[in-house]
Order: C-alpha cells, then structure tokens, then sequence
C-alpha cells in the first residue's frame, strides 16, 4: 500500500510506503498523507476478529494499510503497546450505559486519556520505520505542551530504540496534578523543561526551532534530526481505527447486536482525528451508518457540517473539555480529500490559511452529510450531562465524554434515530476531577491533586486510576525552567 499527499493535484501523485509516511510525518507539500486506497473488511474478516485479543485485532487491521512492515514485528510492538501492564482495565473494553448506549473506554493507558490508544504504538511503527528506511541518525522528538499530550507522548516514546524526546511545558500553563506527571516522567531518552510564559510562548519556540535551518545543520553534526509527535502523522492515526472495529466485535461477542447490524458511532471532537479513524473503518466496511460529530462551544465543526462553510475567525472558549479547545482541525483535511480530491483540498486549504475561512462545495457537503451530523454541548449543557449521566445511568463520565453523550441524545431527539450508538470516551473522569466535582455539585476548595482526587472518589463513590495517584507519591526528576530564546540550548546541552 502506497500513500499520497492531500495535496499533490499532479496527474501521478508522488507515491510513497508507510514507513515513509510516518517517518516524514506532513508530506513535502504540507499536505497529509493519505493511503491511496482503502482495503476492504468483510464480514468474515470481522467474525475472525471477533476470536482474537485486542492486540491481534491490531496488528491485523494495521499490517493492512502498513504492507511494507514486518508482520512479526508488528505484533510484538502491539503486544507490548496494548499489553495488561499498560493498560491494566483492557485496551478498549466497551461499557452499556443504557437506552444502547455503549461507551468505549479508551482511557485505560498510562495517562488516563485516549492518545495512549495511539502514543503507546506509533513510537514502535517510527522507530522501526527509521530502520526500513536505513536511517543513521537518531530521532529528537519536540513536544511543547498544554498539558496532556506532552505526557502522553513522553510515556509513549520512553526508552525507545533510536529516538529521544523533549518536552516543554509553560510554567503556569498547567494544571499541578499535570507537571507532577512530567516532572516524575521516567525513562533514560525523556527531557521535561518549563518555559517562562504560557502555552503559546512554548508553541512557538518549538516551532523557531523546526524552521530554522542552522540548528537543523548543528543536529545533524551531532546525529539527530528534529521530528514532531504531531496528530496529522499517519502513524497516530492508523491504530486508532482499530477500537472501532475491535468494539463492534465486542458488541457481537457480548451478543448486543448480529453480525452485520448497523451501529452509529459519536465522538467527541477537537482535530477531527479521532472520528476519522472511524470513518475510515466504516469505509472499509465495518457497518457503521451515522457519525455524530460533537464539539463543546468551540463548535467550528459543527457549523461546518450544517452550513458547508469552515470559519475559524470566531471566539475562542476555553471549557473544561479543553482538549476539544481548537479551531482548526487539522484532520478535517483528509476527509476533504478522500470524498472530495486533492483539487478541492488544495483550494480550501489555501483559503483557510490565507483567508482563515472556506465554503466546500455543495456536492461535497452532500456527501459528507451522508454520514455526519454536527452537535454541540455548551459548558452548562455538558456539566448538566455530567450530573445526569452519573445520577441517572450510574456511569461517572468526564467532560469530553459528556458532550458527546449530550450531543447523543440532540441527534436522537431531533432525528428519532434510536440505533445502538459506541460513543469514544476518551478521558478517564479522574483527569478532569475538579470539573467533575463542580458538576455534580460539590465544588472542591482546593488545587491539591490529592484532595481532589480524594475528593471525587467520595462524592462518587469510585476509585481513581493507579497511574494518577502513583503520580502523586513519585520522585520529581526534572527541575529544568527556560527562557522561550533559550530552548534550542537547553536540547543542545543535555
Ligand atoms: C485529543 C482529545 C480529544 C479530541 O480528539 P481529536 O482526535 O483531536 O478529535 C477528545 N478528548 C480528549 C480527552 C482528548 O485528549
């Protein structure tokens, strides 16, 4: 299998592997890598994975679009990635919370949240691929951060072969519970480093540093290059195709649906990664019928797939489900190409970075609105989910999951479409304690992570995740704190 950029409009797009695609990451063109086609799933491939583990789920669905990996190696990188250790509550298990409600829990990683699902395999596809493609020099992963990701991708990329990772955190920019999991990150290749200033001065230093060609030179002098652990690398998004498919094998093992029952899927959105992995298991032949896009009041998305036209010049809300806190969803683009070519993802992609605003063709939007209806919760709407979902259904949800069930039962008040519905979960409750608490009516008079965690196991009468507390009783190995100028010498002098 072959990928092309989403960008390359020529007669004979430039082909390449996967290894290369996720070595490289953005294709030259900055467009996204796309595979060139889509392999199909019967229904005797499904019932075939309905016999297997998770792990072998994955590295089924994976040796599919990765043809040019090694199978073998393949599954021994899966099997460790999804192994019991990692995720001790099962890689992605599937929960009824009722009126066929099923929530995919995809928080049971080393850092509660679901870019596990992807970070704890895609270091193994990237460090395999430098050796496929006869690479010399050693990856040096940069990550600023707002808080989640930067831990998820240190837990991800720690003590693997052939590639280093830094990552740098605004110094008030993150909650305490969130640089207590930093500080104490082990592993032998990690670097954790404060920035003076917010998320943005760290953003940008990043940044300085992958434009500029003169430390890009002085790297390589010392043998390595600079890569990012960015959502739009193909590598991130292939393994989360699999829990779409794998929770429609649970649904049928678990006798919930026959074989061949349509199911829809809802997921809550921020870079649109997440809900096009789901996409493309529906493409392939999983039978998925409606997608229900949700967002919080950052609801680029959802006016999006109401009107046709994308306008990031708007407010932007920070809400307690702030990982869906983005007005440009950078994954949007692959779906633009796949139904709508590489013409029309070129033009809207030009327009949305020169003019910060596109309208799709209509033709396109038709098609998009095959599959996806676009809902939004705002912060009082989610926090009201939040109380109901735990006092009416007895399931403890956290906020990005809530707006997704709020969004849920829009659909199916406005549509009657009652079909059984797997709706991502993606952040274990206990990562976002202090909203919950508030939420459900017992504001928390404290930033102590252990008050707080303490505070919602009371009210909730639940235990929070061993990784969040283990968090609190660790050793702090990094002290590090910078200037943004200063970044570049702090990776230089480690
Ligand atoms: C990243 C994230 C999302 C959004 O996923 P996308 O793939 O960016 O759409 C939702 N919830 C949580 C908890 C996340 O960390």
């Amino acid at each position: 299998m072959k990928y092309v950029s989403t960008r390359d409009t020529s007669a004979s797009p430039v082909e390449v592997f996967a290894a290369e695609a996720i070595k490289k990451g953005l294709a030259p063109d900055r467009g996204l890598y796309m595979p060139t086609s889509i392999p199909s799933l019967t229904e005797e491939n499904i019932s075939a994975l309905c016999a297997l583990h998770y792990e072998m789920r994955a590295c089924e669905i994976l040796s599919m679009f990765l043809t040019d990996y090694d199978k073998e190696k393949l599954l021994a990188d899966c099997t460790e990635a999804y192994s019991d250790s990692r995720f001790p509550g099962g890689a992605a298990p599937v929960v009824h919370i009722g009126d066929e409600i099923y929530s995919l829990e995809l928080w049971h990683g080393p850092t509660c949240a679901f870019k596990d699902m992807a970070l704890q395999i895609m270091p193994r596809l990237l460090s395999s691929a430098l050796k496929m493609t006869g690479e010399e020099k050693k990856a040096h992963i940069l990550v600023a951060t707002s808080g989640d990701t930067g831990k998820a991708a240190l837990e991800g990329y720690r003590d693997i072969d052939g590639i280093d990772i830094t990552v740098f955190f605004p110094v008030d920019g993150v909650s305490t519970m969130q640089k207590m999991q930093m500080t104490t990150q082990e592993g032998e290749n990690v670097n954790v480093c404060a920035v003076y200033g917010n998320f943005d001065d760290a953003q940008n230093g990043v940044k300085a540093i992958f434009a500029d060609n003169a430390l890009a030179e002085k790297a390589l002098e010392r043998g390595f290059f600079f890569s990012s652990a960015n959502s739009i690398n193909w590598g991130r998004l292939a393994p989360q195709i699999v829990y779409y498919i794998s929770a429609y094998c649970d649904l049928v093992n678990e006798k919930k649906i026959a074989m061949g029952d349509k199911i829809n899927v809802c997921v809550p959105t921020g870079n649109f990664g997440n809900i096009f992995a789901g996409y493309i298991a529906k493409t392939m032949g999983l039978p998925i019928d409606k997608m229900i896009c949700a967002s919080n009041a950052n609801c680029v998305l959802t006016e999006f797939i109401r009107t046709g036209t994308y306008d990031r010049r708007r407010t932007f809300y920070k809400t307690m489900s702030p990982s869906m806190d983005i007005l440009i969803s950078s994954n949007l683009e692959r779906l633009l190409y796949l139904l709508g070519g590489a013409e029309t993802t070129k033009d809207c992609m030009q327009k949305l970075s020169e003019d910060g605003v596109y309208t799709a063709p209509e033709a396109l939007m038709e098609k998009i609105r095959e599959t996806f209806y676009g809902y939004s919760c705002n912060e009082e709407e989610t926090a009201k989910v939040i109380a109901d979902t735990f006092k009416d259904r007895g399931y403890l949800a956290d906020p990005h999951t809530c707006v997704a069930i709020g969004s849920l039962l829009k659909y199916r008040n406005d549509t009657g479409d009652c079909t059984p519905c797997v709706v991502a979960s993606t952040a274990s409750p206990y990562k976002f304690s202090k909203d919950v608490c508030i939420s459900l009516g017992t504001p928390v008079d404290s930033d102590e992570p252990a008050v707080i965690l303490d505070t919602l196991e009371k009210v909730s009468a639940t235990v929070a995740p061993a990784p969040l507390t283990d968090t609190l009783t660790k050793a702090v190995r990094f002290t590090d704190v910078c200037d943004p100028a200063d970044m570049a010498d702090y990776i230089f002098s480690k």
